[in-house]
């Protein structure tokens, strides 16, 4: 897997969201990272009953749109993504697809009832970006709950979470860019 990084915004998004979120992807990967143009995905591509996105159709949709990126794609939506046999998913990574997901869908505020908070919503968002790309770069999941590759199941466990590696994923992150290059 070559270290760069295509974010692709499903939809319309904040483009200034998007430039921050690179930036800081850049930063932790050591990568290039660089926003694609939009992917449009109509609601009508949802799940009817469950009205949520099923994850391997919206994985599909963007490597289909990108058959040549030899990097990760970063797929970023607003819709609520679920995959089987979990109710909603905050994100997920197609290691072999070089696919990663991120909902900002249950990372909202709104979603829990509160006033919007778009700088809590960046920091949610960077740390499942974190996380997913982590995995699509072959890391697994951690048990230290402050690390970004703990797996958060509950916005708690999110919040808790830093945007970063722990020492012991940072160093397996680095063995991994070094055996790549
Ligand atoms: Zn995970
Ligand atoms: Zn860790």
């Amino acid at each position: 897997m070559e270290s760069r990084v295509r974010i692709v915004p499903i939809n319309a998004m904040d483009g200034g969201f998007l430039d921050r979120l690179a930036l800081c992807l850049e930063e932790r990967f050591l990568a290039s990272a660089r926003v694609e143009r939009t992917l449009v995905v109509p609601r009508s591509a949802l799940n009817a009953t469950r009205r949520q996105l099923f994850l391997s159709t919206i994985v599909s949709k963007v490597r289909r749109a990108h058959p040549e990126e030899a990097g990760v794609l970063l797929a970023i939506t607003d819709f609520d993504v679920y995959k089987t046999s979990h109710r909603f998913i905050f994100g997920d990574a197609d290691e072999a697809q070089g696919v990663a997901v991120v909902s900002l869908h249950r990372l909202r505020a709104e979603f829990y009832g509160e006033e919007p908070d778009e700088n809590m919503l960046f920091q949610r968002a960077l740390k499942e970006c974190v996380h997913e790309l982590g995995h699509a770069f072959g890391l697994k999941h951690c048990f230290n709950a402050r690390c970004a590759m703990y797996y958060s199941n509950s916005i708690f466990e999110t919040d808790n979470k830093m945007p970063y590696f722990c020492e012991t994923c940072d160093k397996r992150m680095s063995r991994a860019r070094n055996e790549r290059s």
